[in-house]
């Protein structure tokens, strides 16, 4: 029996399997991360502290946590010496398992990471001259097949817990070294005075994050709400809400509550513009249309001139890069009235796709026919591509591995047939 239960999420539109809350460990320790403070305080108390020194003790551990990035509670110099073991005996900071690190010559790094119970995901770390985006899974594989992309023909989904969510986060900022290092303590002895150096957030790489890479985050709402709201924590990570995007395939229902809710910026994979071809690339097209999807996107919470919604079209060779199609996404954009910019994004291939990349020219053509429309329209580069780690192209190695085992084992069943 794996050490993490599954359960069914109750009241979901296609329900997948998700770790529960608190995943039970066979050391029966509690893993804290991924938990709010006033989680963190409850089952401080239920192991026996009085609920005021609960409650300052989870304000204490919460911004070691995630302010400081510690996952040893011997390094909490603020928590009295003695309390330390016994946090130790009943608690452990986790961290997804990292099973591979890739580094792409354009700076472009890739990880892939392992949950407790065994299931592979990926993460990826942009680099650019200004910013610095993290790239987030929120779930492993993806329930929604679009035609193009290959994290969708995975077979195995489960949500991503909080914990595994912000832990892509935490492993982030492990790997880039950006904790900060002073002591945080208020009272610094004078013997140690020389190692305390000053606290600060300032020139991080890691400044933006993104809900694209694998899976659909509005599938698995609470936990990409629950998580994204202690990376926006003012005493947690701290990241700006419009530091922040989420990525959708276009899960109507679910759009209002992600900006009532989380208030982050929002990203629509828009990808075609009539309902034959989105029908056919973005099969969730035919549970809520490109026109519920637009009026969904003009009543988001939180859009405005200064905050537009990104639309992401990835560019498919005749399939839906005609100047025709580039003059009704500007009709549709203009029509619903929507604070807009498009993202072009020149498809991937992986291995098995059956479209094309449009050519450079025609992605000109359709981003100047958008331009002129008087909608933003760069075309995306693609990053990291020598690891597999631009867009669409995320579906773990493992599983990658396991086909070309398949491929091999093939091969040798073939060679032998001819023999
Ligand atoms: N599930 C969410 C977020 C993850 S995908 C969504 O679909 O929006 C992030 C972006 O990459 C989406 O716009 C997706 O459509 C796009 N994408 C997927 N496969 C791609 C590929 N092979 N080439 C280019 N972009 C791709
Ligand atoms: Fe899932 Fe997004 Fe890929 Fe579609 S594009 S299969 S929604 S991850």
């Amino acid at each position: 029996m794996p050490d993490t239960q599954l359960m069914p999420i109750p009241g979901q539109i296609d329900p997948v399997p998700v770790a529960r809350d608190i995943t039970p460990r066979a050391d029966g320790r509690v893993d804290l991360m991924g938990l709010p403070k006033k989680r963190i305080a409850e089952l401080l108390a239920e192991a026996g502290l009085d609920a005021k020194a609960a409650k300052l003790r989870a304000k204490q551990l919460f911004h070691w946590l995630y302010h400081r990035g510690v996952t040893d509670f011997e390094a909490m110099t603020d928590i009295a010496k003695t309390m330390r073991p016994w946090l130790e005996q009943r608690f452990v900071i986790g961290r997804p398992e990292i099973i591979e690190a890739q580094h792409s010559t354009d700076g472009t790094r890739k990880w892939l990471l392992r949950t407790a119970d065994g299931h592979d995901f990926e993460m990826v770390f942009i680099p650019d001259a200004d910013r610095g985006t993290l790239c987030v899974s929120s779930q492993v594989g993806c329930t929604l097949n679009c035609r193009f992309c290959h994290t969708g023909t995975m077979r195995l989904v489960r949500n991503l817990t909080p914990g595994e969510i912000v832990g892509q986060v935490m492993l982030a900022r492990d790997a880039l070294g950006e904790w900060p290092k002073g002591r945080m303590d208020f009272i610094v002895p004078d013997d140690e005075a020389e190692e305390a150096s000053e606290y600060t957030s300032d020139g991080r790489l890691l400044t933006n994050i993104v809900m694209m890479g694998m899976g659909e985050p509005l599938y698995n709402f609470d936990n990409v709400r629950d998580a994204l709201q202690l990376v926006m924590d003012g005493d947690g990570l701290a990241l700006s809400k419009r530091r922040i995007t989420l990525s959708t395939s276009g899960v109507v229902p679910m759009m209002a509550r992600c900006g009532e809710e989380i208030g982050v910026n929002l990203a629509v994979s828009l990808h075609a513009v009539t309902k034959d071809v989105r029908d056919e690339i973005v099969p969730i097209n035919r549970k809520y249309g490109i026109e519920q999807l637009l009026q969904a996107c003009a009543d988001y919470p939180g859009a405005s001139n200064a905050r537009r919604i990104t639309f992401e079209y990835v560019m498919l060779k005749d399939k839906n890069d005609s100047d025709e199609d580039a003059r009704e996404l500007v009709r549709l954009l203009r029509h619903y009235d929507l604070p807009a910019k498009v993202n072009l994004i020149p498809f991937n291939p992986w291995p098995g796709a059956t479209y094309e990349c449009s050519t450079p020219e025609r992605i000109r053509r359709f981003s100047n026919i958008v331009f002129e429309g008087g909608i933003s329209a760069p075309v995306r580069t693609p990053r990291g591509r020598d690891i597999d780690a631009a867009c669409g192209q995320l579906k773990t190695s493992a599983e990658k591995k396991s086909r070309a085992e398949l491929d091999r084992l093939a091969e040798e069943k073939q060679a032998a047939l001819e023999a």
